[in-house]
């Protein structure tokens, strides 16, 4: 399975990934981890980055796109993987798309955890680490019970220095400006489920798994009758599978609705029979079948008031 992991920092999708990886023996392609290692591992295209970021300039898309596309070439990836920090914006959503078509391996699911601000900002700020031991509490959620002092070891609690209010937001915002547009591109391809980041890490975990048998296992069987079938037919090339899931879905509902919703005002308004009339001969039969009831239960509607 193909998954792109959505979520804002301290929605807990770091934890609920970490769990994907080990039900699903899948791995989790983190770009942050695999930069680190192609640098030090020397590759090419890790010199490429380590040369970037030496000159204090941005790794570009290319490279990363690289890196992935070299990490989903290892035998652990072969049967999907989880993608988590990448894309980061729509350019890099659409170059991702286009390197896993050329692959055959289209995404199938962008799951995003979601957790309210506020919540997240609790999380975050609330956050306190033993300077001992490493335990970890938060003043919110699950103090410790001396204030300031691990129940561990008697430790001191520190805050860091980037879970200040001020920075948190900061990088709230960031997230939110990011991720929008994704949410929205992902949902137009009708890969976008959403899952409540709220409540206990297994059922959470839970949620997830029942969306990714919903979204991903139907979609498995369909192909590979689509094959089968292909198979039957005509000979059907190998890459036949993969066609389906690689076609956008459907615009969303937004755009069908709005315009269901103004067509019987409009056709109210235009109630008398002349009109309607008029639809049946200039447009489609289906649509003028629609329209032409519930004008006419209006006009009848309208007589009865006048009684
Ligand atoms: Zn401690």
């Amino acid at each position: 399975m193909r998954i792109v992991l959505l979520g804002a920092p301290g929605s807990g999708k770091g934890t609920q990934a970490k769990l994907l990886v080990e039900k699903y023996k899948i791995p989790q392609i983190s770009t942050g981890d695999l930069l680190r290692a192609a640098v030090s591992a020397g590759t090419e295209l890790g010199k490429k980055a380590k040369a970037a970021m030496d000159a204090g300039q941005l790794v570009t898309d290319d490279i990363v796109l690289g890196i992935i596309q070299e990490r989903l070439s290892k035998p652990d990836a072969k049967s999907g993987f989880i993608l988590d920090g990448f894309p980061r914006n729509i350019p890099q959503a659409q170059a991702l798309d286009a390197m896993l078509a050329r692959l055959g391996q289209p995404l199938q699911l962008a799951l995003l955890v979601d957790v309210d601000s506020e919540v997240l900002m609790k999380r975050l700020t609330g956050r306190r680490t033993c300077s001992q031991c490493g335990a970890i509490y938060n003043v919110y959620f699950s103090p410790s019970k001396s204030s300031g002092k691990c129940d561990k070891c008697g430790g001191s609690l520190m805050q860091r220095s980037d879970d200040n209010e001020e920075t948190v937001r900061n990088r709230l915002r960031v997230y939110e400006e990011q991720t929008a547009p994704l949410v929205s591109y992902y949902k137009a391809q009708g890969k976008l489920r959403t899952v409540r980041g709220v409540g206990s890490i297994n059922d959470i975990f839970k949620n997830i798994t029942d969306i990714i048998e919903a979204q991903i296992r139907p979609l498995a069987a369909v192909m590979a009758q689509g094959a089968a079938m292909g198979a039957k037919g005509r000979a059907a090339p190998a890459k036949a599978p993969a066609k389906p899931a690689a076609k956008p879905a459907p615009k969303p509902a937004a755009k069908a609705s709005a315009s269901k919703a103004a067509a019987p005002k409009k056709a109210a308004k235009k109630a008398p029979k002349k009109a309607a009339a008029k639809a049946v001969k200039k447009k489609a039969p289906k649509k003028a079948a629609k329209k032409a009831p519930k004008a006419k239960s209006k006009a009848r509607a309208k007589p009865k008031k006048t009684k």
